[in-house]
């Protein structure tokens, strides 16, 4: 492969610049040409193209966010803007396309490499990265670890105060539709409760559960805290504030006007999103960028490079074993079905929050 390119696409990931860092080094040492596409599926059509070498990618390992930038980009769902990026590519030369990004970007590849007629032969490898964990097929994608470190360590400081005061805090943690997120974070802070999109709640049941969970740190004993931590994820669609007032509500019906029906609300927003990245977010951001530009190297197409050991070790990529390339069409599959519920790995999910539920809220 003489030249290829690379972008990064919709929400920014902490990892994203280790992915670009790995893809540039290893595609320079195999004598490739590689391309920096600035502000993602836009930049492309407005031809921001810049050639990207070691010496642009000193240190950005260590760098939240992208230096190519990113973007949304609507007017791609058009097919004529994909013809147009077409073109764009094939007149700079680009034989291949790195791709590294979330479950939009990652269609936005398959419909940019789709066959046709006129077909310019463009070879596309997709790099989940997205901190929701909404990318299927994949374990992780680039980002997750780092989200759910930043979330650990800002309710290991919310606990202080929740402890001391014996409050109930409720904090909100992104995630979009995926409650992956939520449900990382919340087993390794020790939270109370998990609010979690797949689980289906209604309304009235997500404050009954927060409810139960506070009723029972009641019974914990006296002389110890009382905290209570939830975690709820943005997709839980029941607004903070109906949601604060009515669990007091019913725990002054429950235990009157006492000091354990103090309810607080956090929401961490973007603090999530940025960061330094992990060192297992910069490893597998790295390992599968190496794995992205050997995969094009070899004039394969139309696949994403996953954090997913292989099941026998004859199957493993020969990059690396501890991922595989997989078909964009299977892995667009999966991530459908995980956000449409019917995945075998949100109903595992489902089901172990139900049987550890009760457990928890003690
Ligand atoms: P993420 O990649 O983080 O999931 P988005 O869902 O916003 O972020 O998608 C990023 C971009 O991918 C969109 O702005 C658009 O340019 C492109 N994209 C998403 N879905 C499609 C689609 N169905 N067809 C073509 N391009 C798409």
């Amino acid at each position: 492969m003489k030249r290829f390119a690379i972008l990064t696409s919709g929400g920014d990931a902490p990892g994203m610049n280790a992915a670009i860092r790995a893809a540039t080094l290893v595609g320079v040492s195999g004598g490739a040409e590689v391309i920096g596409i600035q502000h993602g599926y836009q930049g492309l059509l407005d031809g921001e193209l810049t050639p990207l070498g070691p010496g642009d990618v000193v240190d950005i390992i260590r760098d939240g966010g992208t230096i190519l930038g990113s973007a949304r980009c609507p007017d791609f769902h058009d097919p004529k803007a994909r013809v147009e990026a077409r073109a764009r590519l094939a007149g700079a030369d680009v034989e291949g396309l790195l791709v590294v990004g979330g479950n939009g970007s990652l269609t936005g590849l398959e419909a940019l490499t789709a066959p046709s007629e006129n077909d310019s032969g463009l070879l596309g490898v997709g790099i989940p990265a997205s901190i929701d964990n909404d990318v299927g097929s994949t374990r992780l994608s680039i980002g997750v670890d780092t989200a759910v470190n930043t979330i650990v360590e800002a309710c290991d400081k919310i606990m202080d105060t929740a402890t001391a005061h014996d409050r109930t805090f409720i904090v909100e943690v992104m995630g979009r539709a995926c409650g992956y997120l939520a449900m990382a974070s919340g087993i390794a802070s020790a939270a109370n409760v998990v609010l979690f999109p797949e689980m289906g709640r209604t309304p009235d049941e997500v404050i009954e559960t927060v409810v139960r969970a506070v009723l029972g740190a009641q019974r914990r004993g006296r002389h110890r805290s009382k905290r209570v931590l939830v975690i709820k994820a943005e997709g839980v669609d029941v607004p903070l504030d109906h949601l604060r007032t009515q669990v007091e509500a019913r725990l002054k019906e429950e235990l009157g006007d006492v000091r354990a029906t103090d309810t607080r609300v956090t929401v961490l927003g973007h603090v999530v999103r940025g960061g330094r990245p992990s060192a297992l977010d910069r490893q597998i951001a790295s390992r599968l960028a190496n794995v992205g530009v050997k995969t094009l190297a070899a004039g394969r197409t139309r696949l994403v490079a996953c954090w997913k050991p292989p099941k026998r070790p004859e199957d493993a990529t020969p990059a690396d074993p501890q991922c595989s390339t997989i078909d964009l069409s299977v892995v667009l599959e999966e991530t459908r079905a995980m956000l449409g519920g019917s995945s075998g790995f949100v109903r595992w999910r489902r089901q172990a929050f139900q049987d550890i539920e009760n457990m928890l809220a003690i």
